[in-house]
């Protein structure tokens, strides 16, 4: 008999694995469970828009996705079609890569007011993924202030100021560009608790807000260290390069003539959220001035307020436990031991090691549990995978999409594309189905 393993997720991490598990196991038989009807989690669901060369990766997953023994189950959720104690019985073992789907929450006053959204739903929403097509974000409002310094505020802020002609070449969905691009936006600001040298984001990202049409980047030369090396004397070399980079970017940014450019995305630094003011709208955030001290932040009791129609809190994600398999609430990940939760069932990418780094960092916790599993599982076994699972899906009357399914929705989104972009996403589950079925 072949060795049966289920992966559920199809984004990075479940992809890296199914690779690891090929290479590894001449006999086995992989198959991807996925909740969406569309494989690729976050490439095709968080990933900006406008960053369609990353988008590329899925051209190598679907080299995998396309062998002979992978097969995909789209549309079949965990805790509903099918539980993960059923696929432990069916399969020899179960890979969990379900992610860090949820935005870690913003935990200050104000917080639940009206215009202010999660990363998390906000970059669903302008990514056209179906749990969040309902967001509908107003963003009547010259300004909207992001919180935190990593990628995902990049992006966020970036998608926010991008002119309709920066956005040409995206995937933008049309419900998605109406809103953005009639907004009267012209001033973002990105505030991170801690210091320049701090800040999570890559210099690639960074220095692409310098690269806006229509926007220019502000920031304050004084927030700038001014002893590089002590503020960066915490941080190995590899970290220290990038952050180097990162301050001459921002010190050129502090130096650049003004243009004239219509939108500004300013970046402030030492600033952490306190409240967020307003009736039931937001109305403005205040912030408390910070010091840095050994990478710890405190408060130096001085207030500011930034008047504002939307806040975006971009603070990072977070994992959702999943029925039969433990979790760590404090730290937001399932208890494991470099992947192994125990013999028969592993985790990989966020849901392993919490959201963290960037799409190939997922790679060698796929090679790891693919290791795991040579060792932990033998051939003897009787479990019969995949011919057990579409038996009990057939009884319970799931419409599951396999990767032709996929590739038919693919089709469909390329012809329905206009001018340059590269397709146009159905943005539900029950357009894809309908689509599919007629
Ligand atoms: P992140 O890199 O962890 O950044 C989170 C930011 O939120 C940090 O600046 C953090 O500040 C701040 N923060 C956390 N809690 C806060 C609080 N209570 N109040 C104020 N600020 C708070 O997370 P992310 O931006 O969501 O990105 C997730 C992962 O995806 C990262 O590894 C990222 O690199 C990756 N990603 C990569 C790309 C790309 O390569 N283009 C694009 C998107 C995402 P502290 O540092 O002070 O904690």
């Amino acid at each position: 008999m072949p060795l049966n393993i289920a992966i559920i997720g199809s984004g990075p991490a479940g992809f890296y694995t199914a690779d690891a598990l090929i290479k590894a196991c001449q006999d086995c038989r992989i198959d991807f469970i996925e909740r969406l009807p569309t494989p690729f989690g976050l490439i095709r669901g968080g990933v900006a828009p406008d960053h369609q060369t990353t988008k590329r990766v899925t051209q190598k997953y679907e080299k995998t996705a396309m062998m002979e023994h992978v097969h995909f189950y789209g549309n079949v959720e965990i805790g509903r079609d099918v539980s993960l104690d059923e696929l432990r019985q069916m399969y020899d073992a179960v890979v969990l890569a379900i992610g860090a789907p949820n935005d870690k929450k913003l935990t200050i006053p104000g917080a639940d007011k009206i215009g202010v959204h999660g990363s998390a739903a906000f970059v669903g929403w302008y990514n056209g993924h179906p749990d969040f097509r309902d967001l509908e974000p107003d963003l009547n409002t010259t300004t909207a202030v992001v919180i935190g310094n990593g990628n995902v505020a990049v992006d966020v802020a970036r998608v926010l100021l991008r002119s309709p002609n920066g956005m040409a070449e995206s995937d933008l969905p049309d419900h998605v560009s109406k809103i953005i691009h009639a907004a009267p936006i012209t001033d973002v600001y990105m505030v991170g608790r801690r210091g320049p040298a701090d800040a999570k984001f890559t210099n690639v990202e960074l220095r692409e807000m310098g690269h806006l049409n229509m926007t220019a980047p502000r920031v304050k030369a004084y927030q700038m260290p001014e002893d590089l090396g002590a503020v960066l004397s915490q941080y190995g070399d590899r970290d220290r390069r990038l952050r180097t980079r990162n301050i001459e970017t921002l010190k050129e940014f502090a130096e650049c003539a003004d243009e004239g450019k219509p939108k500004n995305v300013h970046f402030d630094f030492f600033a952490s959220p306190i409240k967020i003011l307003g009736g039931d709208r937001v109305e403005a955030i205040r912030f408390e001035r910070t010091t840095v001290e050994n990478g710890k932040t405190s408060g130096i009791g001085e207030m500011f307020d930034i008047e504002c129609g939307l806040v975006i809190s971009s603070i990072g994600y977070r994992s959702e436990p999943i029925e039969g398999a433990p979790f760590d609430k404090k730290n937001g990940i399932i208890p494991n031991d470099n992947g192994r939760i125990e013999p028969g069932l592993y985790a990989v990418g966020w849901i392993k090691r919490g959201p963290s780094g960037v799409i190939s960092s997922n790679r060698p916790d796929g090679v790891i549990v693919a290791e795991y599993i040579a060792e932990d599982i033998t051939f003897d076994s009787n479990k019969s995978g995949r011919d057990d699972l579409e038996v009990m899906l057939k009884d319970r009357h799931v419409r599951w999409t396999g990767y032709s399914d996929w590739k038919k929705l693919e089709d469909m989104e390329v012809a329905a594309a206009h001018g340059s972009a590269p397709r146009k996403k159905f943005v539900t589950v029950e357009d894809m189905i309908n689509a599919l079925d007629g």
